[in-house]
Order: structure tokens, then C-alpha cells, then sequence
């Protein structure tokens, strides 16, 4: 039976892409702001064909378990990518152990020489090409016109900037440190510390709420009652217990918002306390990339038959041992086995079509996992911005009108030498965004920018 087959594997159900628009004359602020940008972009993660969203997370109903069910190979099929990943989902590590892990089980399973067929040049298809390529014909199919799938590295403003992927999460314990340093990609320690709230909505952030809010997240980690709700019932539960006032009350969910959110990319509402902590007991800090992280992948590439603009649509195999039959507009062939590493989004959708007996337990997993979403707005600005309209910390969280939209904000100048600031928007704030035109959500951005840079 086919998996996904109801969903029709079509474009025409997804708009639009990355945007990238160079902001002259706006005009339609609803005030004027100090400084303007001189470019812009605005991501659309959600909305963009081959990802469907930003990464995976675990919502009420599922559980982490889900991930290693996503894994489980079926027939000549063995599946990658970050969401099969137990130890660092949605990560760029956790998709290149992911890969590696696949291909080892195709090179246990198929002798030297035999042809694979990889779907997806991201981090799990090109660590599990680069693997399998000195003993086996491997091709790697992939949709887009470039490799690197949610790493994206932009260098429009001259520095590159992280579209997607940003962050080497634990550094202690993260093989992309070493990565990073034999390709001679420059990163930086991040100090999630050095930061501050710009509140315009009433709430406050001061030692009352950062105290409310670290006894909610202990009670979230440690009261067993609380593993099957959502974050947003569980937060209810804990404040009630607490008895916090209700200003306190606002400014733990506004937290909630930059700090749970903000790193799952799922709504709260959706999100289950047992899937917010995933992936916590990664230790060493992180680094921000500031040399380009296409770059850190770029080695997976040598010596790799990677085709771009190669789109799956059909894989059809009828068992064990039989290999499968691989098909695409461009593409027709045969392979012993096939390391499909698109994301949990398109799985979903049925894109491609899985044409064969698919497990009933993997594809309950594969139903049960959500996929998040994260969007970035980059702001550039002249070097002669004056010093003190800069913000004057790393990271600067924004609590306006609207919950969650701009809720972060990163200051890039001291990181890379540009004038650049990101604002990230996360859940379902960021489907919100979305729906925006680009120059609303830069004038918006902008307006909030002119808040923010106001030295304390
Ligand atoms: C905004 C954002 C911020 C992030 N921040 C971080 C961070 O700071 N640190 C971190 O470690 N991780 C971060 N991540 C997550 C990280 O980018 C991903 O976990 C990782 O890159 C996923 O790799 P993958 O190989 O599993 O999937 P992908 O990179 O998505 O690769 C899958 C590939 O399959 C291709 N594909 C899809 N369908 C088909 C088809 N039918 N036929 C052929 N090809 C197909 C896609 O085009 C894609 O190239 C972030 C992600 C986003 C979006």
C-alpha cells in the first residue's frame, strides 16, 4: 500500500520560498523609525516547498520513541534526517549521525559495490553518501537547485549569514566543532546570558518572573503528572501551583514564548512537556557560525555524484532483498537500497510516494511527529549606523502587541564586523508572519529594531 498517497505529491499545496527583498522606500510604518535598513530578508520556512517547515519537535500524543520509529529501516528503505535522531533531533549533528547510522545499515545489508540511491543532499544525506561512496555506487538525488538542504548560508550583505542553521549546539561533545576547524569556518562562543527584554506590552521581566518561570521549568522537568500535557496546560498547572499574580503570569508566558518556543519552533499548545526538553544534556555551550556553515559541509561533497534539481516523487519496491525502482521527472533507475533523508513535512504529505508495505509502525511514528517552525528576519544596516542606536546586548528579547513575533533578537555586528541584526519569530507566530508581505514584516521589524536599539 501506498503511504501518503492522499495528500497528492504536487507544489501547487505550498507558496512561495525565501524571500529577499533590498529595502529602499518603505513608507508604510506607523512610525517613523531613527534608522532604516539597507537590506533585508525574510524567511519562509514554512512555506518552502522541500522542508515544509524549520524542524522536527514532539507534540502531545507522541514521544521521543516516535524518533527511533521514524529510523527503523522497511524492506530496501532506510531512513535519516534529523527527526530519526534521539540525541540531538533537529540538529545539523543529530541529521549527520543520523546519515551515518543509516549508512552503516545499508553497508551491513548490501555488499561492496552495490547501488544506493540517497534522497536529499542535507547533512543526513551527504554524511551518509560520503560514507557509503568508497565501497558502494551511491548517487544522491536532490530536489533543490543547491545541496545543504536547511543549511543556508546567505552572503548578500557581503558576511554570510545563517539562514537556516546557525548554532553548533554542545560544544563539548559535537563532531562539527572539528568540522569546522579543518575547513577553516571561523565560529564564536555565544552567551545566551549577555541579553535583556524590551517589553511594550505591560509584562515585566524582572526577578520575579525569571524566579517564577525557573520553578515552572523544574516542575516541568521533574513532576511525572505533568510528561503527557501540552507545555502551554503544563505552565497553567505549575502557575496555579505556584500561586504567581497575574502579572507574573504574563511574563512567564512571554518567557515561554522566547525560551520553549523559541528553540522547539512548536506552538506550546501543541508541544508536549515530554518533547521540550529533548536534546537539554547537550553540554560545552554553543558556537555561532560566522564563516558560513555551507562551508562546514562542503567536504561531504568530493567525490560525490550529487544531482540538484533532482526531485523524488516515487519509490516502489514490493519486499526484502528485491531493491526498490526510484523515480523522478529527471530521474529512472534501479537501487539495491535507498537512504531517504527528506523531512518529516514532506513524509507526511507523501512526498514522494512510498509504493510499497510500509510498516504500520513506522507510519504511526511518522504521524504522530510535528514539524516546527523558525523564521529568521535579517536586517542590515550602513557601518555609519551610530554606536548608540546599536542594541546593547548580544541578544535582546522583544514582548510586544503580538506574542512571539520578533521575539528575539541577535545582534551580529561584534560576531561577524557587519552591521546586522536577526530577529528570530517561532510557532505559530511564525505561520502568522508568513502570511505577511515581506515589506510589512520589514517595516514591522523595523519599528521594533528602533525599540530594541535604544541603549539601556
Ligand atoms: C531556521 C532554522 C534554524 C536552525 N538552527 C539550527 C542551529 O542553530 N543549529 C543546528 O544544529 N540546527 C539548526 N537547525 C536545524 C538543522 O538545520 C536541521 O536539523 C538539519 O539541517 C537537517 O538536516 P537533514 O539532512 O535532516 O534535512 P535537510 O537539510 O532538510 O535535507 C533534506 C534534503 O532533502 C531534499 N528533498 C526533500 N524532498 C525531496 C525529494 N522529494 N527529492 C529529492 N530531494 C528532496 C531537501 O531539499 C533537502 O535538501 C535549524 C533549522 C532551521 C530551518
Amino acid at each position: 500500500m501506498a503511504y501518503g498517497g492522499h495528500v497528492a505529491p504536487t507544489r501547487r499545496i505550498v507558496l512561495g520560498g525565501l524571500g529577499t527583498l533590498a529595502v529602499t522606500a518603505l513608507g508604510c510604518s506607523r512610525s517613523e523609525p531613527a534608522v532604516r535598513p539597507t537590506g533585508a530578508i525574510v524567511t519562509r520556512w514554512a512555506s518552502d516547498p522541500w522542508s515544509l517547515g524549520s524542524y522536527s519537535a514532539v507534540p502531545i500524543g507522541a514521544s521521543p520513541t516516535d524518533r527511533l520509529r521514524l529510523g527503523e529501516s522497511f524492506g530496501p528503505i532506510h531512513v535519516a534526517g534529523e527527526a530519526t535522531s534521539t540525541e540531538a533531533p533537529a540538529t545539523v549533528h543529530g541529521a549527520l549521525a543520523s546519515g551515518e547510522r543509516a549508512a552503516a545499515e545499508v553497508a551491513a545489508d548490501i555488499a561492496a559495490g552495490g547501488r544506493v540511491i540517497v534522497i536529499g543532499a542535507g547533512a543526513a544525506g551527504l554524511a551518509a553518501a560520503a560514507r557509503l561512496a568508497p565501497t558502494h555506487s551511491v548517487t544522491v538525488l536532490e530536489a533543490r537547485p543547491r545541496p545543504y538542504g536547511r543549511v543556508l548560508t546567505d552572503r548578500s550583505s557581503g558576511v554570510p549569514i545563517e539562514l537556516g542553521a546557525a548554532w553548533i549546539h554542545g560544544a563539548a561533545d559535537n563532531p562539527l566543532v572539528e568540522s569546522a576547524r579543518l575547513a577553516g569556518v571561523a565560529t564564536v562562543p555565544f552567551n545566551w546570558d549577555d541579553s535583556r527584554v524590551v517589553a511594550d506590552d505591560g509584562a515585566r521581566d524582572d526577578s520575579r518572573a525569571r524566579e517564577a518561570f525557573a520553578a515552572t521549568l523544574e516542575q516541568l522537568a521533574e513532576d511525572e503528572d505533568l510528561q503527557e500535557l501540552s507545555v502551554e496546560q503544563a505552565v497553567a498547572e505549575s502557575v496555579a501551583r505556584l500561586g504567581l499574580d497575574d502579572e507574573t503570569t504574563a511574563a512567564v508566558d512571554r518567557l515561554v514564548a522566547s525560551d520553549i518556543e523559541g528553540e522547539s519552533a512548536l506552538s506550546a499548545t501543541t508541544l508536549s512537556v515530554a518533547g521540550w526538553n529533548e536534546g537539554d544534556d547537550l553540554v560545552g555551550g554553543d558556537l555561532l557560525v560566522v564563516g558560513g556553515f555551507d562551508r562546514i559541509l562542503e567536504p561531504l561533497t568530493a567525490g560525490i555524484d550529487l544531482r540538484t534539481d533532482a526531485p523524488v516523487d516515487r519509490i516502489t519496491w514490493t519486499g526484502e532483498g528485491s531493491g526498490a525502482q526510484v523515480d523522478g521527472p529527471r530521474f529512472s533507475e534501479r537501487a539495491d537500497a535507498v537512504i531517504l533523508t527528506v523531512p518529516l513535512a514532506l513524509l507526511q504529505a507523501g512526498l514522494p510516494l512510498l509504493d510499497g508495505p510500509v510498516p504500520a509502525t513506522w507510519r504511526d511514528a511518522a504521524d504522530r511527529l510535528r514539524t516546527g517552525t523558525l523564521d529568521k528576519t535579517v536586517l542590515t544596516f550602513e557601518p555609519t549606523v551610530p554606536n548608540q542606536r546599536w542594541p546593547s546586548t548580544l541578544v535582546t528579547g522583544w514582548w510586544g502587541a503580538d506574542r512571539g513575533r520578533f521575539a528575539e533578537w541577535i545582534n551580529l555586528d561584534e560576531a561577524t564586523g557587519a552591521p546586522v541584526v536577526v530577529a528570530t519569530t517561532a510557532g505559530d507566530a511564525a505561520l502568522v508572519l508568513e502570511a505577511a508581505d515581506d515589506e510589512l514584516i520589514i517595516a514591522e521589524a523595523t519599528e521594533v529594531f528602533d525599540r530594541i536599539s535604544v541603549p539601556v
